[in-house]
C-alpha cells in the first residue's frame, strides 16, 4: 500500500507518543503505521498500543486514536513473543501427537509453558522432535489471526475439536463472545495479542517437563507440562541459556555436596540441614563476623530458649495465626512450641526491668535457631528450611528514635553487602487495608522507612498496601554474580507485640510510653545466606571466607618433617590449614586442592626445605612468590582483615 497525504478521501489522524499527529487512510493497521514512517520500523515492528492496550500488529486504526509501536525491542515485546512461542509449542504437539489435549500455555518469567493431557509421557527426545516441528512451522511463515466467536459458537467449534479443556474455559469465563487466535490448522481460544505470523518466532528452546494438575487441584486430571523459553534474537537465547547453564554449574547442592559442606538425609527429616566439619566452619566465620559487626554498632547479644510455653505463643497471636507451621511438645502435661521466631524471649527481657527513656534505645541481637513446618513441596536445598538461624534483632526505641535507628539499620546492611560484594534492591511495603494500629504510628513508621530509603540515595520501590497488618517494612533483595535476585534482610516495625506484652517505658514526662519495636534482619537465615554464598561465588570464597584456606603439599616423602612443622606454625596461628603428604604425583594433589577449591596450594620440594620458605599457588594457578611461614601468616591475616 502506498498512500499519499492529501489524496485520500477517508483520512484518520493517529498521535504517536511523542505527541505528534499523523494522517493515515481509513482502514490502516498498525502495521501500515509503522510503514509509514519507515522501512526499518515496519520489520521491527511486531504488534502496537491503542490507547494504552496490547494490540496485535495488523489491527486497524481509528481516528483520533493514540498509538505506540511495540518493536523486538520494546519492554513488552518479550511477552509477546514467548506467548505466540507457547502456541507454536502447542501447534506442534498436536501435529505429532493429534490425540493430546490442549490446556493452558502462558507466558512466564523465564519463558513459557503449556499443559498438554496426553497419555504418552513426554521424553526428551519427544522436545527435540516437537522443537524440530516447530522450527518447520515457524519457517512455513502462517499468518497468525485472531477472530472474535460468541462463545456458543467456540464452545461447539471445541467441542467439535475434542478440546473439552478449552470448553471448560469458556464456559468459565461466561462471556458473550471469545476471541480466538489461528495459525495453519491450530487454533486457541486466547485473549491476545500474538505476533503477526510464525516466521516472527527465531530463538527459543524447549527446557523440561513436569507434570502438572489441571488447574493445580490434585483431584483433577495430571498433565504434562513442557516448559521452554525465547528471545527476540538467537545471541540473547544464547546468553539466557549459558547463564542457565553457569547456575547449575554453581547449584549450591551440587556444590555442597562436592566440597563436603552440608547434606540431608531422610532419616533425620527433610529441610534440616546436617552441617559436615567446612560446612560448619563457614557457618561459625559467619556467626563471629555477625557477632563483631553487631557489637560495633551497639547491639547487645541475647539468646532465647528454644521452646517457651504454649500460652505465651496464644498471648503473641503466633498460636493463632501461625499454628500450623510450629511444631510442639507436650512434657508433664505443659504443652510447649519450638519458637518459629525470636521475639518473645526478647520481649521477657525488655519487660525484666522498668525502663526508662534513658535507656533507649535497646538492640537484642540473637542468633536465633528457629523452626518452621515448610510444606515438602517448597524445600529447597539451604534456600527453603525447616530448621534455621537468623541474625535477628529486635530494636526497641522511642518514636522520636525511630528514624535514626532505621537509617542505622539500611547503613549496616549496606556496609554488610558491600563486603560480600552484593548490590541490593529495597522495597516498602505499606499500611494495607486490613491492620491494625493507630493512624498517627503508621504515619511516624512509614515515614521512618522512607526516610532511611531517600538517605540511603539508593533505588527503592514502593509496595502500596502490601505490609503486614501489624507494621510496615523494608524487604532488601540483593543481587548475585549471575544477577538473580534474592529476598535476605528486612526491617520490619510493629505495632502489635508491645501492646500484647505491654512493654512500656517512662518518658521524661513522667508518663508511661509504648516503645517502638523493630525486628530486622541483615543476612536473614544463614543457611539460606550460605546457599546464596556459594552460588554467587562458584564455591570459591574469598580467602576470609574460606572453610579451609590453605593446604600444605608435599612434592616427596622426604619433605613431611619440614612440611609438617609448617603445617603446625600455620595452625598454631589461627590459619585454616589442611596437609596433604599423601605418595601421589604433585599435579594429582594440585588438581583435586583445585577441585575443593581451596585458595592457597602451599607446595613443599627440597628447594623450600632448604630455604625454610612455601611456594604458594593460587587456586586459579598463579604462582605467588616463595615466603617463611610468618610471611604466609601475615598474608593470610592482611587478607582477612580487609575481607579479600
Ligand atoms: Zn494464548
Ligand atoms: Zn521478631
Amino acid at each position: 500500500m502506498i498512500f499519499q497525504k492529501g489524496l485520500c478521501m477517508n483520512e484518520i489522524n493517529v498521535t504517536l507518543p511523542d505527541g505528534s499527529q499523523r494522517p493515515l487512510p481509513a482502514g490502516a493497521s498498525i502495521f501500515d503505521l509503522a510503514a509509514s514512517i519507515g522501512a526499518g520500523l515496519a520489520k521491527a515492528a511486531i504488534a502496537g498500543k491503542i490507547d494504552g492496550n496490547l494490540v496485535d500488529l495488523n489491527t486497524p486504526l481509528s481516528d483520533g486514536a493514540r498509538v505506540e509501536i511495540i518493536t523486538e525491542k520494546s519492554p513488552e515485546a518479550l511477552e509477546i513473543i514467548r506467548h505466540s512461542t507457547s502456541h507454536l509449542m502447542a501447534q506442534a504437539v498436536k501435529a505429532l501427537f493429534p490425540q493430546a489435549k490442549v490446556t493452558i500455555g502462558p507466558a512466564i518469567e523465564t519463558g513459557f509453558y503449556y499443559d498438554f493431557d496426553v497419555d504418552h509421557p513426554f521424553t526428551p527426545e519427544d522436545l527435540e522432535k516437537i522443537e524440530d516441528k516447530m522450527r518447520e512451522l515457524a519457517k512455513s511463515d502462517l499468518k497468525i489471526e485472531r477472530k472474535e466467536l460468541s462463545s456458543a459458537d467456540a464452545i461447539a467449534l471445541f467441542k467439535g475439536m475434542g478440546e473439552d479443556y478449552k470448553v471448560e474455559l469458556i464456559e468459565d469465563l461466561g462471556a458473550d463472545k471469545v476471541s480466538l487466535y489461528s495459525q495453519g490448522d491450530f487454533v486457541d481460544l486466547c485473549r491476545g495479542p500474538h505476533l503477526p505470523k510464525t516466521s516472527y518466532i527465531k530463538a527459543f528452546k524447549l527446557t523440561s517437563i513436569a507434570g502438572a494438575y489441571w488447574r493445580g487441584d490434585e483431584k483433577r486430571a495430571m498433565l504434562q507440562r513442557v516448559y521452554g523459553t525465547a528471545f527476540g534474537d538467537k545471541k540473547e537465547l544464547e546468553a539466557y541459556l549459558a547463564r542457565i547453564e553457569e547456575a547449575k554449574k554453581r547449584d549450591h547442592r551440587k556444590l555442597g555436596r562436592e566440597l563436603d559442606l552440608f547434606s540431608f538425609n531422610d532419616e533425620v527429616g527433610a529441610g534440616l540441614v546436617i552441617w559436615h566439619p567446612k560446612g560448619a566452619m563457614l557457618r561459625t566465620i559467619l556467626e563471629d563476623f555477625e557477632r563483631k559487626e553487631h557489637l560495633k554498632r551497639g547491639y547487645d547479644i541475647v539468646q532465647g530458649p528454644q521452646i517457651l510455653k504454649t500460652e505465651l505463643w496464644q498471648r503473641s497471636g503466633h498460636y493463632e495465626n501461625y499454628r500450623e507451621n510450629m511444631y510442639f511438645t507436650t512434657v508433664d502435661e505443659q504443652s510447649y512450641g519450638v519458637k518459629p521466631m525470636n521475639c518473645l524471649a526478647h520481649m521477657m527481657i525488655y519487660r525484666s526491668q522498668l525502663r526508662s527513656y534513658r535507656d533507649l534505645p535497646l538492640r537484642y541481637f540473637e542468633l536465633g535457631t528457629v523452626h518452621r513446618h515448610e510444606r515438602a513441596g517448597v524445600l529447597h536445598g539451604l534456600l527453603r528450611v525447616r530448621g534455621f538461624t537468623q541474625d535477628d534483632a529486635h530494636i526497641l526505641c522511642t518514636p522520636d528514635q525511630l528514624d535514626a535507628e532505621i537509617k542505622g539499620v539500611i547503613q549496616f546492611v549496606t556496609e554488610v553487602m558491600g563486603i560480600f560484594g552484593f548490590e541490593f534492591e529495597m522495597e516498602l511495603s505499606t499500611r494495607p487495608e486490613k491492620s491494625i494500629g493507630s493512624d498517627d504510628a503508621w504515619e511516624l513508621a512509614t515515614s521512618a522507612l522512607l526516610n532511611a530509603l531517600k538517605d540511603s540515595g539508593r533505588p527503592y520501590e514502593i509496595n502500596e498496601g502490601d505490609g503486614a497488618f501489624y507494621g510496615p517494612k523494608i524487604d532488601i533483595k540483593l543481587r548475585d554474580a549471575l544477577d538473580r535476585r534474592w529476598q535476605c534482610a528486612t526491617i520490619q516495625c510493629d505495632f502489635t507485640l508491645p501492646e500484647r506484652f505491654d512493654l512500656t517505658y517512662v518518658d521524661a514526662d513522667g508518663e508511661k510510653k509504648r516503645p517502638v519495636m523493630v525486628h530486622r534482619v541483615i543476612l536473614g537465615a544463614i543457611e539460606r545466606f550460605i546457599g546464596v554464598l556459594i552460588e554467587h561465588f562458584a564455591g570459591n570464597f574469598p580467602t576470609w571466607l574460606a572453610p579451609v584456606q590453605a593446604t600444605i603439599v608435599t612434592v616427596t616423602d622426604n619433605q613431611i618433617p619440614y612440611a609438617q612443622a609448617a603445617f603446625d606454625k600455620l595452625r598454631a596461628a589461627g590459619i585454616r590449614v589442611q596437609k596433604d603428604f599423601r605418595n601421589e604425583k604433585l599435579g594429582f594433589k594440585i588438581r583435586e586442592a583445585q577441585l575443593q577449591k581451596i585458595p592457597y596450594m602451599l607446595v613443599v620440594g627440597d628447594k623450600e626445605v632448604e630455604g625454610g620458605l612455601l611456594a604458594p599457588r593460587f587456586r586459579d594457578g598463579k604462582n605467588l612468590d616463595s615466603m617463611t611461614p610468618e610471611q604466609f601468616v601475615s598474608f593470610i591475616e592482611n587478607e582477612v582483615k580487609n575481607y579479600k
